[in-house]
């Protein structure tokens, strides 16, 4: 896969989830391949910011690359004793690395290098347009060792002086450093959901555990989670304390008290356990799993019914008369169960008290996925590979969207290859049963608001999605320009992710989603929720907004490889967040009803 700008790898590897090799299986085994990869991506980074050789850095990229677009999972590779060395690209000692860190969950070469270069200067990876190359610069040559100390050195002008930087380079780490710096004490629902998941899970097989859970921004599925939080109930809190301590993903242990322990995991976040009461476990995770504005509205209902809420149950007076389950607690002040992926203080409330709470979309609700790419532009399976990844996850259809020429960085295709393309298409799914494909394109909307290919062309297409990729800077008029050119085109199906944003690393382009929305309510064109975890594009709000237009919503994974798949939940969760049910998400349906909402 070559990953570019528009096609970001899943970068783990700078909050590197040491989770590998857990004793049990756990959800997030699907993407082992991803997190290993992740780790020699890592590894590769960090050895190219010591200036060490080129080779031996390309070696350690190369299998990341082979390592994130192999369908069979490493881990069950090293249990049945497979030649990993039979991987393109996986020599002896990448081989032995993969095996030490399914094995043990430890990776013993990043570790050490890890202790050689300070945490704030990986924090540099994440400003839009710097790379390790630079980052060594930076490092070795100036001595700058956090943000903060970058930030100075640009406001100083010291980075001009350099051989190879200059002003420019000075005013773009400028308008990017904050972002980043904002989002180096947070990480990704990805990061979050796999770090806590794996250590709930853990605590599971503690004999003494009876309930255990995440609670937090990470239960309710925030695209970004700044700490963690996971409470239990055990009749004696020390053994599921020793046993967080314990665990491969924990650095250390900050604090320790008789019912609660704070620890730093290996990614630099931190995580609370706290055990509690059984006769409170619904209180305390309706406290802890927030949000503030959600729970303020709880306590003032209670106080309306002279009751009162607090993390340790629902009481008259001094008598407590709820507080072991959420559903207690919410009866208790007259509510219905609300999803956590609802308790923002938005419409959760009004919905509950009309008897209306949307019934959300579930992952299993998915039947089609409608944004990939293939081996024709820079995915990294074949057509037929894709398919049957997508069968095999149960899919029933697929739509192929490979880039349209202007990304030529991504092999992106003229009229010709594309007509090509679309034959190669069509000979797949005729020899394939149990799964549709639909001969799509990622088409371009161009900075001058024409699309990168001509109408004759996207005429042919089954899907088409239209996407901005470059000129995202653009003045919002021109921006809107090319947006709602795009949705009066009569090929456009959908616009794809739409604002542009990478979250945490570039802010998205200036949209006016109450124009763009109505104008594609009245087009009939549908809007993505790009599923990719660096994207989720819509945002909750303007899904939520979408909705309210009647416009259908399709979530995608935009795969870039056979894996790629796994990220449909983060999709999900983002369209839950925008109290979006089965109804309102097009690729719900089956490829027959999908067909009749194409315009
Ligand atoms: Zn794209
Ligand atoms: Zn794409």
């Amino acid at each position: 896969m070559r990953y570019t700008e528009k096609n970001p790898p899943f970068r783990m590897s700078q909050f590197s989830l040491f989770y590998a090799g857990q004793p049990h299986p756990t959800k997030y085994d699907c993407m082992k391949n991803e997190v290993i990869a992740s780790h020699f991506e890592m590894l590769a980074d960090l050895l190219e910011i010591q200036g060490a050789n080129p080779f031996r850095i390309r070696a350690y990229r190369n299998g990341a690359r082979t390592i994130s677009s192999t369908s069979e999972s490493l881990d069950d590779m090293v249990s049945s004793e497979k030649d990993l060395t039979e991987l393109t690209g996986i020599g002896k000692d990448l081989a032995r690395q993969i095996h030490e860190i399914v094995t043990t969950g430890k990776h013993v070469a990043l570790e050490a290098l890890r202790k050689e270069i300070p945490g704030g200067v990986l924090d540099m990876l994440r400003i839009q347009g710097v790379g390790p190359k630079k980052v060594s610069v930076f490092f070795n040559e100036l001595g700058l060792r956090s943000l903060a100390d970058l930030k100075a050195a640009c406001e100083a002008g010291q980075l001009a002086k350099l051989k190879g930087f200059g002003r420019k380079t000075e005013e773009s780490i400028l308008q990017n450093i904050d972002l980043a710096a904002k989002q180096s004490e947070r990480v990704s629902i990805a990061e979050a959901r796999a770090a806590a998941e794996a250590i709930v899970d853990d605590l599971k097989q503690q004999a003494e555990v009876e309930q255990v859970s995440v609670a937090g921004s990470c239960r309710r599925r925030r695209e970004t989670c700044g700490d963690l939080d996971i409470l239990a109930t055990c009749s004696d809190p020390g053994p599921p304390m020793d046993r967080l301590a314990a665990h491969p993903l924990v650095e250390t242990v900050l604090q320790r008290g008789d019912t609660k322990q704070r620890v730093r995991l290996k990614t630099g976040i931190e995580l609370d356990l706290r055990v509690v009461p059984e006769a409170s476990f619904g209180a305390a995770l309706l406290y802890f799993t927030g949000s503030k504005e959600h729970n303020i509205v709880v306590r003032q209902r209670a106080k309306d019914l002279n009751l009162k809420v607090n993390e340790y149950g629902v009481f008259r007076g001094e008598e407590q008369i709820a507080g072991r389950t959420e559903e207690d607690v919410y009866a208790a002040v007259g509510l219905p169960w609300i999803p956590p992926e609802l308790r923002e203080h938005r419409r959760e409330f009004e919905w509950a008290d009309a008897g209306t709470l949307p019934k959300l979309v579930t992952v299993v609700d998915i039947q089609g996925d409608l944004h990939m790419h293939t081996t024709a532009s820079d995915g990294a399976a074949t057509i037929e590979e894709m398919a049957l990844a997508a069968k095999a996850r149960g899919l029933k259809y697929i739509a192929i969207t490979d880039h349209s020429k202007r990304v030529s960085m991504a092999n992106g295709l003229d009229a010709e290859r594309l007509r090509q393309h679309w034959k190669d298409i069509q000979n797949v799914r005729a020899r394939m049963s149990g799964i549709d494909i639909l001969c799509g394109i990622e088409c371009d909307i161009l900075e001058d608001a024409t699309m990168d290919l001509a109408d004759d062309v996207l005429a042919e297409a089954d899907w088409v999605i239209a996407v901005l990729h470059y000129g995202l800077k653009q003045p919002g008029k021109q921006i809107m320009k090319r947006l709602m050119a795009a949705v009066k085109n009569p090929h456009v199906d959908i616009i794809g992710h739409c604002t542009g944003r990478m979250i945490g690393r570039r802010e998205g382009a200036d949209v006016n989603f109450t124009d763009l929305l109505k104008a594609a309510a009245d087009n009939s064109v549908m809007m993505e929720i790009n599923a990719h975890p660096s994207r989720l594009d819509l945002d909750d709000i303007h899904a939520a907004a979408a909705k309210d237009q009647g416009i259908p919503i399709v979530i995608s994974t935009d795969s870039h490889s056979v894996n790629g798949f796994e990220v449909l939940e983060y999709g999900v969760d983002q369209a839950r967040r925008a109290g979006l049910t089965s109804e309102d998400v097009a690729n719900t349906k089956s490829l027959k009803e999908f067909r009749e909402l194409l315009k």
